[in-house]
C-alpha cells in the first residue's frame, strides 16, 4: 500500500550532458582514485564500482522533467520533458501496438524542458491508446497541439490514432484518480507553474518544480500552503547555489537551503532536489551537496543551542532514474 515514484528526467532548462572532455578527466580521476585506494585487479572493479554513489560513476542524467507516481492502482505521471522518451520506451518494450493505457499526464507549466519530450511519447502513436491530460492553464490543449504542428514536429496531433483527452483543473481542488488524490497548487515561477500534491491513503508527494519559493512563511503561502504539509517526499527546484538566488532573481528557481528551511519547518520527511543546470557537471552538484550539507549541520548545531525543535530531514540530489518508495 504504498507510493513509487521514479525520475525520468531531473535537469532543468535544456537536456544536457558533460562535453567529451568533461567526462575523460572524470574517468582519469576515477581510475586514479581506483588505484590510490589500494585496488589493482580486474576483480576490484567491480568492489570499487559499487562503493560509489551511483551518479559519481554515471552522472546524474541528461533528460529534462518526467516524474512517474505509481500507487497499487493507478500511475500518473507530471510534464513531458525528454525524459519521458525513457519512461516511454519501458512501457512499450515488447508491447508495441498494444499498449492502451490510460495514460495520465498532468502538466505543470509549458516551458520547452516540461513538454519537449511529448512528441516522442509513443503510445501517441497507438491505436486506441488513452491519454489523458491535465493542467490548471486553461490553454492546455490548444498548447500540447501545438507542440505536434509543423515544421516543428512531422506528425500533425490531429493524425495521432490514440484517444487524447484534456481535462482543465481548478487550482487548489483535489481530482479522484483510482485510488490518488492530486491537487495542483501555484509555484512561484514566471507563467505560471503549477506544482501538485499527490496522495494516497497516509502517503503524500509534494511536486515543487518548477519554483524560486520567493513565499516562504505560512502566512505568504496563504492557499498554497498544503502543498507542504503532511508531505513524505517532496522534490524540490534547487538549480541555484544560496549565493547565486540573489542574482538569478525572478529567473524561477531555488536553491536547497531554502526547501531544507521548509521541510525543517513544515515537518517533511525527505527532500529531492532537482531541476539541475544544464551547465552543472557531476563536480559541480557535489558541490552543491557539500554547501547543503553544511547548511544541514548548521541548522541542527543551530536548533541545538537555542533549543528549538526540529524535525528530522532526509535529503540528497536525485539522479535519473531513481525510485522511491513512500511507505
Ligand atoms: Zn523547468
Ligand atoms: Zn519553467
Amino acid at each position: 500500500m504504498s507510493l513509487v515514484v521514479k525520475f525520468w528526467g531531473v535537469r532543468g532548462s535544456l537536456p544536457a550532458s558533460m562535453l567529451p572532455t568533461g567526462w575523460r578527466a572524470h574517468l582519469q580521476m576515477l581510475m586514479k582514485q581506483f588505484f590510490t585506494t589500494g585496488h589493482s585487479s580486474l576483480a576490484d572493479v567491480e568492489t570499487y564500482l559499487n562503493s560509489l554513489d551511483l551518479p559519481l560513476v554515471g552522472g546524474y542524467g541528461t533528460g529534462t522533467t518526467c516524474v512517474e507516481i505509481n500507487s497499487p492502482k493507478t500511475r500518473i505521471l507530471i510534464d513531458g520533458g525528454s525524459g519521458i522518451r525513457s519512461f516511454s520506451e519501458k512501457v512499450m518494450a515488447g508491447h508495441a501496438g498494444s499498449v492502451k493505457g490510460p495514460f495520465h499526464i498532468f502538466m505543470t507549466h509549458f516551458h520547452w524542458d516540461h513538454l519537449m519530450g511529448l512528441p516522442f511519447f509513443s503510445p501517441h502513436f497507438v491505436t486506441n491508446s488513452e491519454i489523458h491530460y491535465y493542467g490548471v492553464q486553461k490553454d492546455l490543449e490548444e498548447v500540447i497541439r501545438a507542440v505536434f504542428k509543423k515544421p516543428f514536429f512531422p506528425v500533425p496531433f490531429q493524425t495521432l490514432p490514440s484517444n487524447i483527452h484534456f481535462h482543465i483543473l481548478e487550482p487548489r481542488k483535489t481530482l479522484k484518480i483510482g485510488d490518488l488524490e492530486v491537487t495542483p497548487y501555484q509555484l512561484d515561477h514566471p507563467d505560471p507553474c503549477w506544482g501538485y500534491k499527490v496522495v494516497h491513503k497516509k502517503f503524500a508527494y509534494a511536486h515543487c518544480v518548477d519554483t524560486e519559493s520567493t513565499r516562504v512563511s505560512a502566512e505568504e503561502l496563504g492557499p498554497d500552503l498544503p502543498l507542504y504539509q503532511g508531505i513524505d517526499l517532496m522534490y524540490f527546484d534547487a538549480q541555484y547555489t544560496f549565493p547565486e538566488l540573489a542574482e538569478k532573481a525572478n529567473w524561477g528557481h531555488s536553491a536547497a537551503q531554502i526547501g531544507l528551511d521548509l521541510a525543517f519547518r513544515e515537518n517533511i520527511k525527505h527532500v529531492l532536489f532537482a531541476h539541475h543546470d544544464p551547465g552543472a557537471t557531476i563536480a559541480q552538484i557535489q558541490d552543491l551537496k557539500t554547501q547543503t550539507a553544511e547548511y544541514f549541520q548548521w541548522r541542527i548545531d543551530h536548533a541545538a543551542e537555542s533549543d528549538e525543535k526540529i524535525s528530522k530531514v532526509l535529503w540528497d540530489f536525485v539522479h535519473e532514474g531513481l525510485e522511491v518508495r513512500i511507505g
